[in-house]
């Protein structure tokens, strides 16, 4: 399927008891693009970004990664779709180091939705030697390989968000999920995430939930607007930024 998008949702519907979080949700994100997905509190994102990651099963609809359907998604799927993705909580291992970390990131063998269960297993010394090189690598492109020995918990937090990129990047993911990569992070700081964020989108395609609308507009080829789990706006920057349903979603919810 040459024209198929990298990534897209038709239909796609989440219900919690009596809350429909996503209401037959349509989106593509096209190859080598950055889709951003926008929207008030209570939106739907984070539901959103679940279905992508195989956290959540939608009760309809239907999620494609090159045009191939993804039924049945866990997280732990994600490297075999060729799929990546950096969480709002980081989830990085705190005990070890940030080379290991990003090692983790590299090893296919994960067969079960727990990374740490990679941390536990033997590794061949090529294997080992495989990973540490890539994972080193990766770091160097990301400007943190001096970081390499330390630990997490003992880094700033930007640094900490960095590595959880790298641990994403390392696989060389043909589709990158981006859940909120900016929360936290200095104005100067989030320059140098849309740098980055463009330079990832030259060897592949990128979802983005983000709140900072400035990042957002930035780096993004088309938005997505959701509010109350429907998508209210879909379009470029420009377009959104003019929306009038956009504004008076964003106004309602001050
Ligand atoms: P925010 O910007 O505040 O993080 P969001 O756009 O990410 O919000 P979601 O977290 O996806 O929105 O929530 C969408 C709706 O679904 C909300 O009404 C929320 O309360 C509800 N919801 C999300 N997760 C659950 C859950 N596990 N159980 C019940 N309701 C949920």
């Amino acid at each position: 399927m040459p024209h198929a998008p990298a990534f897209a949702m038709n239909g796609v519907t989440v219900r919690f008891g009596g809350i429909t979080a996503l209401d037959a949700v349509d989106l593509e994100v096209p190859r080598g693009r950055v889709l951003g997905v926008i929207g008030p509190n209570g939106a739907g994102k984070t539901t959103l970004f679940n279905v992508a990651c195989g956290f959540v099963t939608p009760a309809e609809g239907s999620v494609r990664r090159d045009g191939q359907p993804l039924t049945g998604l866990k997280p732990h799927h994600l490297p075999r779709h060729r799929m990546a993705r950096t969480l709002q909580g980081l989830g990085l291992f705190e005990r070890v180091s940030v080379l290991e970390n990003v090692m983790v990131g590299a090893d296919r063998t994960a067969t079960s939705g727990f990374l740490s269960s990679l941390l536990a297993l033997p590794r061949s010394a090529a294997d080992e030697r495989r990973l540490r090189e890539r994972a080193l690598t990766t770091l160097d492109e990301l400007g943190i390989a001096d970081y390499a020995d330390r630990v997490p918990g003992s880094l700033p937090y930007a640094i900490r968000k960095r590595v959880a990129l790298a641990r994403a990047l390392v696989g060389e993911p043909e589709l990158l999920l981006l859940d909120e990569p900016a929360s936290g992070l200095s104005d100067e700081e989030m320059e140098s995430l849309g740098d980055l964020i463009l330079a990832c989108r030259e060897r592949m395609s990128v979802m983005l939930v983000e709140h900072h609308m400035d990042l957002v507009m930035r780096v993004c080829d088309s938005i997505v607007v959701l509010d109350f789990g429907r998508v209210i706006a879909h379009g470029t920057p420009d377009e959104v930024r003019e929306d009038p349903a956009v504004l008076a979603a964003y106004l309602g919810d001050e």
